[in-house]
């Protein structure tokens, strides 16, 4: 297996789709190379473009603050997001963009191999769970997906461009947030009894039978 040094390397030219065309360069991913923990976002803003790393804008600070409340700074955990490179404007990816895409993510999950994915927003809870169902209805819980565990939640930008702190989604992003943190620390230490357990049976495949022994 590569290591993530060499996929980037690779990915820093790539030109698999028309964004090649119009970023600064490819934004790869940060953190922590074997990470327990790993976020999903969208894709590049304009400060990400030009910095060449994921969430440094204002959704940024966010979620590094979401993660300091649970005890995490950015070096332990890993970001990256659906697509490298930045849509103009800041437009949603289309469907060839991320088709063009995602092999960079999936051979980055792979190397990097979390216990537990963050997926923030609706294009990276949609991608990886395989679901129309959007962000309201999937956050807050657990679940299971090939052999690691995913929790969705809402995307930090959307907060901000929402209600703000004195919303109810911050609320729920501060709860997701502490669930992360629980379930984290559950996985990491599975012979813990987890009688509070959520598994939803909204999960885009079914647990294989390894991680059944996690709930
Ligand atoms: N929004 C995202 O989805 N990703 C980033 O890297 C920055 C903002």
């Amino acid at each position: 297996m590569r290591s993530l040094a060499e996929v980037a390397a690779e990915a820093a030219t790539c030109t698999r789709c028309r964004l090649a065309e119009g970023r600064t360069q490819v934004v790869f991913g940060v953190g922590n190379p074997s990470a327990d923990l790993m976020f999903i976002g969208e894709a590049p803003g304009f400060h990400e473009d030009k910095q060449g790393e994921p969430f440094v804008g204002a959704a940024g600070q966010l979620l590094t603050r979401m993660l300091g409340e649970i005890g995490f700074t950015r070096p332990d955990v890993y970001i990256a997001n659906v697509l490298r490179c930045r849509p103009p404007g800041n437009r949603d990816p289309q469907p060839d963009e991320i088709e063009a895409c995602t092999p960079w993510l999936e051979e980055t999950i792979a190397i990097v191999q979390p216990l537990l994915v963050v997926t923030l927003g609706n294009f990276a809870t949609k991608y990886v769970l395989a679901t129309k169902l959007g962000i309201t209805r999937l956050r807050g819980e657990t679940y299971p997906w090939r052999g690691r565990n995913v929790i969705p939640t809402f995307h930090p930008a959307a907060i901000l461009h929402g209600g703000g702190e004195g919303s109810r989604q911050f609320k729920e992003l501060q709860d997701d947030f502490a669930l992360i943190g629980i379930t984290l620390e559950k996985l990491r230490h599975p012979s813990v009894p987890r009688p509070d357990a959520t598994v939803s049976h909204l999960a885009a495949e079914p647990p294989p039978d390894d991680q059944l022994e996690l709930f």
